[in-house]
């Protein structure tokens, strides 16, 4: 009787998550649940199962490798810290109605154009947010993950997350995973910008953000005074300098005129204590 295994990525933890299909495994009859001791491998993203199985040409017992995670592709943005993890720009909620609002920060949106609509980056974005139909799968490997990469850092000052630089949250789940991820690395700073204010709402009537994950609401419009309606840091497009006012906080020097573009030592964005961040239309 064919069924589908229930592994765990380590020797000897025993069954417990079902990462695979037996139509995933061509030609092959899956006979039982692997017991602990058939649990092989080291290298968390891939198991051997030693398998009892029956083909037309094969039977006893074989050993199969099995991918056991959801490979998390980091992004890197040239003037960030450190990493980002996107998702394609059309997908996000309320960016994708305000690409068509005049004045909007979103109607000349850097992420609907130029090389984030082809190739490899329309690809891996897509690819991306393809992931997030299985939350808690891309969570439990997205931590994994980044917890290595985080390991694996010689400066570790510079953990500086940030999410999204293409997308946005998709749901209160998605931000709920978003923030078990924080806590999971409360090593790792994470700066999350968003738009999608009915969400974080939502998510605030039972819940907090942690310590370590800055969320800062994005102004939707050009121009506006950034509302301070959520108790949450913010942050604003102003057209030029001359549309500086007291309330856009700090203007981001990586956005001025005659600027290297890079965040340099400034990390406004993931400071929370920073009430807004005011970046200059480009
Ligand atoms: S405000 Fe500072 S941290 Fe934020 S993007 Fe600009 S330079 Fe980077």
């Amino acid at each position: 009787m064919a069924c589908t295994p229930k592994i765990s990525s380590k020797k000897n933890q025993g069954p417990s998550q079902c990462t695979t299909s037996v139509a995933q495994v061509p030609g092959i009859a899956w006979n039982c649940l692997p017991s602990a001791d058939d649990i092989f491998g080291d290298d968390p993203n891939t198991v051997y199962v030693r398998m009892n199985v029956s083909s037309e040409n094969k039977k006893g017992f074989d050993m199969i490798s099995l991918q056991t995670v959801v490979e998390i592709k980091f992004s890197n943005v040239d003037k960030m810290p450190w990493l980002s993890w996107d998702t394609p720009a059309w997908e996000c909620k309320t960016g994708s109605k305000l690409v068509d609002v005049k004045g909007s920060v979103c109607s000349d949106c850097y992420a609907c154009g130029g090389r984030y609509i082809f190739g490899v980056v329309k690809n891996a974005n897509e690819a991306r947010f393809e992931q997030l139909a299985d939350l808690e799968s891309w969570k439990t490997a997205f931590i994994n993950q980044l917890g290595n990469k985080y390991k694996n850092m010689r400066n570790k000052n510079n953990a500086y997350f940030r999410w999204h630089s293409s997308g946005d949250v998709q749901s209160v789940e998605h931000l709920k995973a978003i923030n078990e991820i924080a806590l999971a690395l409360p090593d790792v700073k994470f700066w999350l910008p968003t738009k999608e204010i009915g969400m974080v709402k939502e998510y605030l009537e039972s819940d907090v953000f942690a310590d370590n994950l800055c969320v800062r609401i994005s102004m939707f419009m050009v121009n506006q005074i950034p509302s301070k309606a959520m108790g949450l840091p913010t942050s604003t497009v102003i057209e030029s300098e001359n549309d500086f006012v007291p309330e856009h906080g700090n203007i981001c020097h990586a956005t001025t005129e005659n600027s290297d573009h890079k965040c340099g030592d400034c990390r406004n964005c993931w400071d929370k204590s920073k009430s807004n961040v005011a970046y200059l239309k480009h």
